[in-house]
Parts: C-alpha cells; structure tokens; sequence
C-alpha cells in the first residue's frame, strides 16, 4: 500500500508493519535447555544471509516503512562482521529504534561499539543468578561474564535495557522475586517469558513445565504494587508494569495465556534469509533466492509486500489440538 511518498507494511488483517527481527546467525555459544539441543546442526555458513545480504535486507524494509530492528539470532554478537552491520543499519534513514537481544557473553566488549553505531534498546537474557544454576541451564555459560556484560550495558547508556528471564516450574520458579531485585539494583527493566513449545524440555530425569505469567504477577503483586502500563505505550506482546518509586518496568509476555497477535506489528528474518510471517506459523518467503537471483530493490520489494497476504491472523501455541511449529528458537530469532 502506499500513502504519499511512503509504501506501507499493511496485512490482510490490516495490520502495519514496522518492526523487524533480524538473525544475524543461528550458532550461539551457549546451549540454554529450552532453547538449543546439546549438540546442533549448524547451517553451513554459505547459507547464512552475508552481512552485506542482512544490510540490504534492513535498508529495504525501512524503506517500507520499518522503524524498528532488532537484531538476534543464536547470538548475534558471535557473527563476525556484526559491528559493521550495527554501524550500517544505524545510519539507515527512517531508523528509529535499534535493538539487540544478547546472551551477553560478548556485551563487555561490545556495549561502547554498539552505543556508538546507535542502538538504543538491549535485551539480555537471564535465568538464574546462581552460577551453577545457570551454567547448568545454559550448558555452557559463566555468570561472571554475563554480569560484566549487564554492567557494561549499563555503563554505555542505552535508553532502554531489560533483563529476559525464562522461568520454568523445576529450574529457576523460585528466582522471579530476585531476578526483580536485581533488575531493580540495575535500574533497568525485566520481562518474564512463557516458554514456548519449540522443542523438548527436560533435565536429567525431570522433565521441567511452563509457569504462566498470572500466576508470576500473582506472585510479585506480594511484593510490589505493579501498575499496569497502559499497552499503547508498550506496542508488543508484553504486558507491562510498573513499580512506583523506582525506573524498573516488569514485563509478561505470555503466548500461551495472552493472545497478542491482534496487535501484531512485525516479521521475522531467519538466519538463511527467510521472511517468516509469525513465530508460530511455517508462511514464509525466501529472500536469500531474490537476493541471489540479482533481483532488483523494487522486485524484492514487490515481492516483500505480496507476501504479507501470507501472515496468519494468530499463532497456535495455545491450541493444543492444532499442530505445532517444533522449530528451535535459535534458528528463527526469539
Ligand atoms: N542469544 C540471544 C539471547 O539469548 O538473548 C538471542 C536469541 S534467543 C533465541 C532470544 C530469546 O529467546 C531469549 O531471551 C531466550 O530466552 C528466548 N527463548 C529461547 N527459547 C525459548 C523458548 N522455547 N521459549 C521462550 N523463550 C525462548
Ligand atoms: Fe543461545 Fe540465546 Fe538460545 Fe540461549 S536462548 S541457546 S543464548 S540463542
């Protein structure tokens, strides 16, 4: 659809988009249990977007009318060559939001680069702050770095920083109210995440279960007088609040429990150049083939806009009779 000068994102359901993610790389160098499987199948790499590939894809969809990347994976900051891909994007006119989602084993050196190229929002994801606990969770990481990392984060001055936390009922249920804590410490924000059906959970003999997000207010609704934040100020899946006296928002974004896809604004790009229309649906179209092909910016385009007949009206992770999308998390960008 285009208004004046400006072609606009515009569903079937007549949904604007303006918001990107992005995944730079499906490897990561942790293994979270929810997310990853011990040992992974990697793309080769010829088959991931290269970042001049992922720097055109940025610049045709703002020139569509995106306002808003975020760029993830795997982890983004183990793809080589992302810096310069930060530093490209942020001067991408019609940028108005930068972010990142980073396990934040890379944050302490790159958080002054990442500042500097424009990102203004960073999402860190964090589990447990006990470091066996986390290790075991994460297969692989070390909280240590991961808390230089937030530090760093906090040090370079992003507008927005917010902790992700996964909480899973046999793992980390008992650390909702400390994770807060530290968020509160930090003066930064945290979500709490339902986990999403994507791929087997269990440890050891036990086999771990989702906590709903009611039942995660319920719980710091004890501790805190949460306010709603009201959702046009927080476009997106999370339901957000507030705790008076302090800058610390908590977020709920809960895909089993809370269907947000009325209000859906964005799309996805895989590791190996899909446009995939939701997280919970298989639509998609291949942009790495166009690109490829030597398809002209207006024939990408046309076919960008084309596709959106493709996005469903909701997900189905909350209907379990329907078939469900078993595709690890770290290939499609969180
Ligand atoms: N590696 C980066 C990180 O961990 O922040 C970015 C990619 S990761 C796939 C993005 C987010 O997805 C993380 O916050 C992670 O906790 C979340 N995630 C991964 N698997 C999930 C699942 N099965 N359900 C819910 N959230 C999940
Ligand atoms: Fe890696 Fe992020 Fe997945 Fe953990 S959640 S395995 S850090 S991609």
């Amino acid at each position: 659809m285009t208004l004046g000068n400006t072609t606009q994102l515009i569903d079937g359901f007549d949904r604007t988009i303006s918001y990107l993610r992005l995944s730079v790389t499906d490897r990561c160098d942790f293994r979270c249990q929810y997310c990853m499987a011990e040992t992974m199948q990697f793309l080769p790499r010829a088959e991931v977007l290269s970042i001049e590939e992922l720097l055109r894809t940025a610049r045709l969809f703002t020139e569509l009318g995106v306002k808003k990347i975020r760029v993830t994976g795997g982890e983004p900051l183990i793809r080589r060559g992302v810096d310069t891909l930060f530093q490209g994007i942020g001067e991408l006119p019609g940028i108005e939001t930068l972010a990142l989602t980073t396990n934040a084993s890379h944050l302490a050196e790159f958080a002054p680069v990442l500042r500097q190229a424009g990102v203004n929002s960073v999402n860190i994801s964090l589990d447990s702050l006990y470091p066996d606990r986390f290790h075991t969770i994460t297969r692989i990481g070390k909280l240590d770095t991961v808390l230089r990392g937030i530090d760093a984060a906090v040090q370079a001055g992003f507008d927005n920083i917010r902790l992700n936390a996964v909480i899973l009922e046999g793992l980390n249920r008992d650390e909702v109210l400390p994770l807060t804590q530290f968020a509160l410490e930090k003066k930064i924000g945290i979500a709490f995440i339902e986990e999403m059906p994507l791929g087997q959970v269990n440890l050891g003999s036990k086999s771990l279960s989702y906590v709903s997000s009611d039942e995660l207010i319920e719980e710091l609704s004890t501790h805190f007088a949460l306010e709603p934040v009201s959702s046009g100020q927080t476009a997106g899946p999370s339901r957000n609040f507030s705790i008076p006296g302090t800058q610390t928002q908590v977020g709920f974004i809960s895909p089993h429990s809370n269907n947000f896809c009325g209000s859906c604004n964005r799309l996805r790009i895989s590791a190996e150049g899909r446009l995939l229309m939701c997280l919970g649906n298989e639509e998609s179209i291949d942009l790495r083939q166009l690109m490829r092909d030597g398809e002209s910016d207006q024939g990408i385009k046309t076919a960008i806009i084309d596709s959106l007949s493709l996005k469903p009206e909701r997900h189905v992770f909350d209907r379990p009779n329907e078939p469900q999308i078993m595709r690890f998390m770290n290939a499609t960008g969180g």
